[in-house]
């Protein structure tokens, strides 16, 4: 047997295959018909030859190996989800699983949104891995950086384009974004006045421009913020400009847009530039966030 690819190799890989099948047309990723076709090219005596969605309450997606007596896996997701973003995403986490855990785990994987709170156990290394081949595949950089340049400043529109064209959520193209970018940005999560959680881009994690979320007290946030002004913004966004202490202690532009939806409020945060600024030695802040970006 082969050595094991990573998870981003896997997707580049198939993005590889994808590039030379669909050229610039190959997004979003059918990430069923992907699945099927290279599973049964690279494993034909243990492909996937089910993909369906079913009512799941507990969970996001598993997958399955087939009854006893037949070969290959099976997809299942849980159709009680009505955001196509999200069950895209899944189909990829699942897809992810079953290239890099199903010969470890010949009994399946199912996948619920709390397994994922515990990064530090096996099984949420699992789900990091599988989220970082779902990412990788439908988002690839290099096409995320052409329509976003790692330089620019985009509004919630432009990162939803985004979303739009890759099939996920507005959440994990956010994450996305802010993997690459360029520009000191975060990401906050919040309800009712308190972050639930926040992710910030590598160069205003570097200046000291982050919360941390995990095992804390929750965060209150500013009355002056927009995303505790829902009472008093029409329609389901604004913007504004902050001065210090509203969002950490440096000016900032604050774009908001309040899912009532999901009943969370989502805050884009651009903070200036960091020529001047002595950088920080802080260490990464992982938050969990996956569960979100599914
Ligand atoms: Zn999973």
């Amino acid at each position: 047997m082969n050595k094991p690819l990573s998870p981003a190799r896997w997707a580049n890989d198939i993005t590889v295959i994808l590039k030379t099948v669909f050229g610039a047309e190959r997004f979003p990723v059918r990430v069923k018909d992907v699945a099927r076709e290279i599973s049964s090219q690279k494993f034909p005596d243990d492909p996937i030859t089910l993909i369906k969605g079913d009512s799941l309450p507990r969970f996001e997606g598993a997958l399955v190996p087939a009854p006893l007596g037949k070969k290959g896996w099976g997809i299942i997701y849980n159709s009680d989800i009505s955001s196509t973003g999200r069950i895209n995403f899944t189909l990829a986490h699942e897809f992810g699983h079953y290239l890099l855990h199903r010969v470890d785990h010949p009994q399946g994987i199912q996948c619920s949104s709390e397994d994922m709170a515990s990064w530090e156990s096996e099984y949420g290394q699992l789900e990091h891995q599988a989220n970082v081949f779902a990412a990788n595949l439908l988002m690839p950089f290099d096409d995320f950086r052409s329509q976003i340049d790692a330089k620019a400043i985009p509004d919630i529109d432009q990162i939803g384009a985004c979303a739009d064209r890759y099939e996920v959520s507005l959440i994990a193209a956010t994450l996305r974004w802010l993997q690459y970018t360029q520009r000191r940005s975060m990401l906050v999560i919040s309800r009712d006045g308190f972050i639930l959680w926040a992710r910030s881009s590598e160069p205003a994690l570097k200046t000291g421009l982050y919360f941390r979320t995990r095992n804390q007290p929750p965060i209150e946030i500013s009355s002056s913020s927009l995303a505790a002004q829902r009472g008093e913004i029409d329609g389901h966004s604004g913007r504004a400009e902050h001065d210090p202490g509203i969002w950490l202690n440096e000016p900032c532009t604050e774009q908001v847009l309040f899912s009532d939806q999901y009943d969370f409020t989502i805050s884009l945060l651009h903070f200036g530039d960091s020529s001047t600024r002595f950088e920080l030695d802080t260490e990464p802040v992982e938050d969990v966030v996956d569960k979100f970006s599914r």
